[in-house]
């Protein structure tokens, strides 16, 4: 930690690791279901009753049974200065025990990780974030601007209960917040032994789900049949799982790459970004699906008999939006399905972009580089979507920053939702220092 070492007091270095293998511990597994969620709870009550230890006055909003937010402000010396909202989810998604090396709600600590289901996504920066503010109360530390705590459920279902659910029934618990850090940036990418960037997270696709609806005739399957809704489905679904949408830089992408061209020393296209791209080892999965629309079939759902034809057969796309392009990405799905497969949106958030400058990023940059030399941060596109989505609805300019270094041969990408989740404790460890300095100084 900085300046201040209390001896008799836990650091925070060490604490954190406690925080994180708890809060593994307790199975916060989101099925979509809140009959199920009963896990969300106990992480939010965990979650309370440390602040509430340290003398931060936790609140748990419930949207519904099992459900549970928790929301905190810490108040800053300077209140005339707009408030920070530090948010993390507390749900996390399925995993299959048979399929993971120690057992993925075990929080077990073997070879230099903390291993389990939400290690990187996100029970890490939820046990940073407690961390740090439990070692401020105790040391009278304060911090420059107000600081608002946001513990979420149901992140990984679309945060109706959790983030929307706030922003919308509790608006007022965030009153004054201009700014926002949680999920999935401030992550490190290795260049070399004395070059890291850390991708910090600007920008986020839209999310456009929708499902394809097919009529036809029904009838008996061993008939001459011309008007089949499962064949008129399966070419609309085949049609959009080969397409390619045409590349679309955006400025956040565009900054990211002349960055990436710089350090990786590698020839930079503008006009085919996607041959630095597939330069960039793993994280080229996540960067690769920025520079596009994307529409991914992942839904089929027709007939209830192997006899007969159904007059009706639905499927589900996956479509991500770049920033401005949702109606954009609607009419070119329309032209791709024809006029007779209707399309119903069922999930649409649009996708968010702000700039890589000012005080607040200023601030990360400064905390990366101090606890890292080699520290270059740089701005990028998630491909995905986070609580962010929501709490930007108020106007908070929302940034992914839950700093962490990694070893330069994890494939950090793969680990969401990935089997074997884990997190370095080292990172860990590092990830406290930048946050530390960051709510500090910022
Ligand atoms: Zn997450």
């Amino acid at each position: 930690m900085t300046s201040d070492a209390h001896p008799a007091l836990p650091a925070p270095t060490d604490e954190v690791v406690e925080l994180c293998r708890d809060l593994l511990r307790i199975d916060t597994t989101n099925t979509g279901d809140n009959f199920t969620s009963a896990g969300e709870r106990r992480a939010a009550e965990y979650v309370a009753e440390k602040l509430a230890e340290v003398g931060i006055e936790p609140v748990i909003h419930e949207s519904a049974p099992g459900r549970a937010n928790v929301v905190a402000r810490i108040p800053g010396t300077e209140p005339s200065r707009g408030a920070l909202l530090v948010h993390g989810h507390l749900d996390v998604v399925p995993a299959d025990p048979d399929e993971w090396s120690v057992h993925p709600f075990s929080g077990e600590l073997r070879d230099g990780y903390l291993w389990g289901r939400g290690a990187i996504d996100m029970k890490d920066f939820d046990a940073m974030v407690l961390a740090v503010v439990r070692h401020w109360q105790r040391t009278g530390v304060r911090p420059p601007r107000d600081i608002v705590l946001a513990f979420t459920a149901d992140e990984e279902a679309g945060s109706e209960y959790g983030a929307h659910f706030l922003a919308t029934r509790h608006r007022e618990l965030f009153d004054g917040c201009t700014e926002g850090i949680g999920e999935v940036g401030g992550f490190s990418y290795t260049v070399d032994e004395s070059r890291r960037l850390y991708l910090i997270e600007t920008a986020q696709k839209g999310i456009d789900w929708l499902r394809l609806h097919a009529r036809g005739r029904p009838g008996h399957g061993s008939m001459v049949h011309e008007d089949n809704a499962v064949t008129a489905l399966a070419e609309a679904v085949a049609r959009i799982g080969a397409h390619r949408f045409p590349v679309v830089v955006t400025d956040t992408v565009r900054a990211f790459l002349e960055e990436v061209a710089e350090v990786l020393d590698i020839e930079l296209d503008p006009e085919d970004p996607e041959t630095a791209i597939a330069k960039l080892g793993p994280i080229a999965n996540i960067i690769g699906a920025t520079i596009r629309n994307t529409a991914n079939p992942t839904r089929l759902a027709a007939g209830y008999k192997d006899n007969v034809i159904p007059g009706r057969a639905s499927a589900t796309i996956d479509c991500r939006s770049l920033p401005g392009q949702s109606e954009l990405l609607e009419r070119q799905l329309r032209e791709l399905v024809g006029p007779d497969i209707a399309i119903e949106y069922i999930q649409r958030q649009p996708a968010l972009e702000t700039t890589f400058d000012g005080d607040l990023v200023a601030a990360m940059s400064a905390a990366l580089r101090a606890e890292d030399p080699g520290a270059r941060p740089v701005p990028y596109m998630l491909s995905g979507g986070t609580d962010a989505k929501a709490f930007s609805q108020l106007g908070i300019r929302c940034f992914g920053f839950a700093p962490l270094r990694l070893p330069a041969d994890l494939n950090f990408s793969a680990l969401f939702h990935g089997i074997d989740e884990r997190v370095p404790v080292d990172g860990l460890q590092f990830g406290v220092r930048v946050l530390d300095r960051f709510l500090r100084t910022c």
